[in-house]
């Protein structure tokens, strides 16, 4: 047999090259191009004050509108994107393009974008945050990014910090994602130079099961409070939720019982029906 056809004998005889294996491969092919061919969307989330409901914030969630599968959503392919570097280029684009989306918006909402740990570590992370916000005109306070917990937790890893510690003096805000769902290292993040904790959804959700669950998330938010961090509350999808975490002090909320991911075009008047 000849070498040149190794690679389809391999494919044929291998019981463990599930369809589903070959369906990643060609998926993650198909990411590198779809950049280019402009494949990928951002919808945004409002985050609002849960004293009265107005907007504050909106967070950018990727999607891909495959050419053949459809929309996918980040589940489908944000782990397949971080196998390789192309999550610092996608990473880029969603930065470069909430930017620029959010400048436009009226009033002053500010941004939320998602950083994954291989792109805060690419080379020139901080840099290429600022030269976003030059090249669109946002404000640095109008941008936040969200990080994971395992990201700082890292203590040999000065640079995370440093880069953190620069974005910060100008301005962008720091917020650890999914809060409580990692290492919850309370020693690190008592120093780290963060704003603001994003309360997974898993406690919101845990906040009606029992009374000790309900103790459980006051207690988190009381003591993020204890750090001067704000706290944002994800998956808010009822009023009872809403209510339990107003009244343990929880500062701002999101959550489909708020709104939806909404796409680009309906924010503007999104903003209008719903600021005071
Ligand atoms: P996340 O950052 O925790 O984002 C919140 C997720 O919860 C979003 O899912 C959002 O649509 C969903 N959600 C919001 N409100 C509710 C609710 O009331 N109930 C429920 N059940 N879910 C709610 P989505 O858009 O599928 O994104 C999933 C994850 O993908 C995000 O979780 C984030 O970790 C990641 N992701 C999204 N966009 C990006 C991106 O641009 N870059 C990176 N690196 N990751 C991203
Ligand atoms: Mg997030
Ligand atoms: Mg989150
Ligand atoms: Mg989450």
């Amino acid at each position: 047999v000849a070498k040149s056809d190794g690679k389809a004998r391999w494919r044929r005889h291998d019981p463990a090259l599930s369809a589903a294996i070959i369906e990643r491969l060609e998926l993650r092919a198909a990411m590198e191009t779809a950049l280019a061919r402009d494949e990928f969307q951002l919808a945004y989330q409002p985050i609002v004050c849960l004293d009265d409901h107005t907007p504050v914030g909106f967070e950018a969630l990727v999607r891909w509108l495959h050419p053949t599968r459809g929309l996918l959503m980040p589940g489908d392919f944000i782990d397949l994107a971080e196998e390789s570097d192309t999550i610092v280029a996608l990473g880029t684009w969603v930065l470069r393009e909430a930017a620029a989306t959010a400048v436009a918006w009226p009033g002053t909402p500010y941004v939320s974008v998602n950083v994954s740990a291989r792109q805060f570590h690419a080379k020139g992370f901080a840099d290429t945050v600022l030269t976003a916000l030059a090249d669109t005109g946002l404000p640095p306070d109008r941008l936040m990014l969200e990080l994971t917990e395992s990201l700082l937790l890292r203590d040999d890893d000065h640079q995370v910090w440093n880069d953190l510690a620069i974005l910060r003096d100008h301005g962008v805000q720091i917020a650890i994602d999914d809060f409580g769902t990692g290492y919850s290292a309370l020693s690190y993040l008592r120093h780290a130079p963060i704003d603001v904790l994003k309360l997974d959804k898993v406690f919101t959700r845990a906040i009606t099961s029992s009374a000790q669950e309900t103790d459980l998330v006051d207690g988190i938010v009381q003591l993020a409070k204890t750090m001067r961090l704000k706290v944002i509350a994800e998956g808010i999808e009822n009023p009872v939720e809403r209510t339990l975490l107003h009244g343990f002090g929880c500062h701002f909320g999101q959550g489909y019982l708020f709104a939806r991911p909404l796409d680009p075009a309906a924010v503007p008047a999104w903003l209008a029906g719903h600021s005071i």
